[in-house]
């Protein structure tokens, strides 16, 4: 086989935002009542404000953190309040602390059909302790967080230290992400193939291979697992 390695993002992709905990959190400060439900409920529509390309990911994190609490009902006002305690909290542990459960036994067939694994983030410097927390970061060989290589996604350039790091070729590597922009773009112009991650089906048609899960891209790639 010619691919060898599958890359992945880590928000979003890998890590999800830990709705349980930010919910009351921000609730309690704002005075709104909210629930981890509501908050998943509006992700998939807060998530289209990362669809646009202008400012660096960091800007769009929090435009994507914003819009889903403005979406629950906290008053554009309280965008303070709600920042302040997102800051509070991550800086007390990582906001993005959830993973689909399904993860480890996709990465586990991947790794034992003899895919090298890897994550490329843009971060803050804290993704392997993110990845850590929810017990991911050891299927990963190699880790590259924006804030440490001093380019991020989509600029060709940190997939290309990812594959130098590997010794791999562009062709080798398979990238998978859940922003168009970013991810796909990105990836393609450093020359990897993409698969992108789509759980809510808002890209069919598109001119890319999506799937719905982590899981469904260990599918695509080997095949269902036998029941
Ligand atoms: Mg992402």
């Amino acid at each position: 086989m010619s691919l060898k390695a599958v890359l992945f993002d880590a928000g979003n992709t890998l890590l999800f935002l830990d709705y349980g905990r930010l919910a009351p959190a921000v609730g309690e400060a704002t005075g709104v009542a909210l629930t981890a439900e509501r908050l998943r409920a509006v992700a998939g529509e807060a998530a289209r404000s990362l669809e646009r390309r202008d400012g660096t990911d960091r800007e769009r994190a929090s435009r994507y953190l914003e819009a889903i609490f403005r979406l629950a009902g906290v008053p554009a006002a309280q965008g303070e309040t709600v920042r302040d305690t997102l800051l509070a909290l991550h800086r007390e542990k990582h906001l993005w602390g959830a993973m689909d459960p399904r993860t480890p036994a996709a990465l586990a067939r991947l790794r034992e059909a003899g895919y090298r694994l890897g994550v490329i983030s843009n971060s803050d410097g804290r993704v392997v302790e993110g990845l850590g927390a929810v017990g991911l970061v050891g299927w990963f060989e190699l880790v590259i967080d924006s804030a440490d290589v001093g380019v991020e996604k989509p600029d060709p350039r940190i997939f290309g230290i990812a594959l130098e790091r590997l010794g791999l070729a562009a062709h080798e590597a398979l990238y998978v992400g859940d922003i168009y922009e970013v991810d796909v773009i990105g990836a393609r112009a450093a020359g990897l193939d993409v698969i992108l991650l789509d759980p809510l089906g808002q890209h069919a048609g598109r001119d890319v291979t999506v799937a719905a899960t982590v899981a469904e891209v260990a599918d695509r790639l080997l095949g269902a697992p036998a029941a």
